[in-house]
């Protein structure tokens, strides 16, 4: 029977089944950083109990650093405390950590796949929702709480239960002007951001073979906001080639054999998913989130939905949300004036993301009542994009160029959204305060439209902007 990448993945990982019915599943990588560790890394310690397996656990600094000013002491104490314990924690179980000395340093989700830790037909585990991402590879990457982390580091196993797996195509071609993010957020408002619970996604269909790697990475990346336990794209010859010459991944000879592996793992022709879910790519627009959660979002060309053509139990979300937002039904997303331009994260913190938000950058300067920030997703990524000069494209437009971490994805380092600011954000999550205002406001759209909105002020179908 034609047997799918989930269905072979987990046999492959799976030491038992447990009494509970659950899969005692053998963690392939863990990754870690400085936010979910801390009290892991205690409870290990008052158990007298090693790390399992050093070789495979990989730690960085993202969360709590600052992008502008990286001198230690950290102006920040809770910053300063918490890397602090990071350092400490890696140097007592001997792991490895990409630091800002190492020039290998940034966002976990952007490192694992940039050094070729994230490979196909493996199991990750991190403790930070978007652990998803590195199923653009062909991973099965769970994000997972402290405990677990407790869990994986004692053990290199977690306790899960087997995913019921739901195919999404997206048929058809993408229009210019419309990009990876525009698919993912669609995604999402079609099939909700509870549709995924209990699923994986195996992301298919002519659009998804069709985008880059870091394309892929980005539709991943979310898959956990449409409610999805994890996401992932079949390795193919884009993924092969994305992961040659990588520093951890194999070369020579060996990397042949792992190619042999990598391109087995993969769906294949025949297997049947217990659900699939069609998008027509061609009739995906620049999508913008207009609410409170990424379901909440409309084509840029489209108005606000209103509550009262929502199904009764929606209702006082959507309430919620356009009381929040100072949006009215019926309003245009088109227009809406912005404060804060963020590019970054790891949804959209690669080279590519910058390149394209560079394009648009050329075409104008940012608004003077728009505060806007570029941060690359890691060091790697900077280096990069200042190599071809694209820092100064920024600067010259008014942006900030920033050093790599979290940034503005969420509130935990210096970088916040002030007050009520409304934030045009390349990142992934829209709830209210995610920005680190309680009453501040997020729309999510793609790095080009962020860098659109950025130059005019307000939400700009980027379409416009590069006819
Ligand atoms: S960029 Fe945002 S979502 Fe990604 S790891 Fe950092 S905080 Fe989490």
């Amino acid at each position: 029977m034609a047997r799918t990448l989930l269905d072979k993945v987990w046999e492959a990982h799976t030491v038992r089944t447990l009494p509970s019915g659950q899969t005692q599943l053998l963690i392939g990588l863990h990754l870690i950083h400085e936010v979910t560790t801390p009290q892991a890394f205690q409870m290990l310690k008052e158990l007298k109990l090693k790390v399992r397996m050093p070789e495979r656990t990989f730690g960085t600094l993202d969360h709590i650093i600052p992008t502008a000013d990286q001198t230690r002491p950290y102006a920040d104490p809770e910053a300063e405390e918490m890397a602090q314990h990071m350092y400490r924690n890696m140097k007592d179980f001997n792991l490895q950590l990409f630091d800002m000395s190492t020039g290998k340093q940034g966002i976990v989700h952007v490192i694992g796949p940039e050094l070729g830790l994230t490979q196909p037909g493996m199991t990750i585990a991190c403790g930070d929702s978007h652990t998803s991402t590195h199923g653009a590879v062909g991973a099965i990457a769970f994000g997972i709480g402290t405990t677990q982390v407790r869990d994986v580091l004692a053990t290199q196993c977690l306790a899960m239960a087997k995913p019921k797996l739901r195919q999404v195509r997206v048929e058809g071609a993408l229009a210019k002007g419309v990009y990876a993010k525009d698919v993912i957020l669609w995604i999402i408002n079609q099939l909700g951001v509870k549709g995924g619970v209990g699923y994986a996604y195996e992301y298919a269909g002519p659009v998804i073979e069709w985008m880059t790697m870091e394309e892929r990475l980005t539709v991943c990346n979310m898959s956990i906001e449409g409610g999805a336990r994890c996401g992932y794209v079949n390795p193919d010859q884009t993924t092969v080639d994305y992961l040659r010459g990588k520093l951890y991944t194999p070369s020579g000879a060996a990397f042949d054999r792992a190619v042999t592996y990598w391109k087995g793992v993969a769906t294949e022709p025949g297997a049947s998913f217990d659900d699939v879910a069609s998008i027509d790519g061609a009739r995906i627009e620049p999508v913008v989130t207009w609410g409170i959660n990424p379901e909440m979002s409309v084509g840029v060309t489209q108005s606000i939905p209103s509550p009262e053509a929502q199904p009764e139990a929606e209702r006082p979300t959507f309430r919620e949300a356009l009381a929040h937002m100072g949006f009215q039904a019926g309003q245009p997303i088109k227009g809406a004036r912005i404060d804060v331009a963020f590019v970054g994260s790891c949804t959209n913190g690669r080279l590519s993301d910058l390149r394209i938000a560079a394009e648009i950058a050329k075409k104008g300067k940012v608004a003077k009542h728009v505060r806007a920030l570029i941060v690359p997703g890691s060091q790697q990524v900077a280096k990069a994009a200042e190599a071809e000069g694209l820092d100064e494209v920024f600067r010259q437009a008014g942006f900030q160029w920033r050093k790599a971490g979290c940034s503005m994805c969420l509130g935990m380092n210096d970088d916040k959204l002030q007050g009520r600011e409304m934030s045009a954000s390349s990142s992934n999550r829209n709830f209210i305060g995610r920005q680190g205002s309680p009453t501040g406001r997020t729309l999510l759209m793609s790095p080009a439209m962020v860098a659109a909105a950025a130059i005019t002020g307000t939400v700009t179908d980027v379409r416009e902007i590069l006819r």
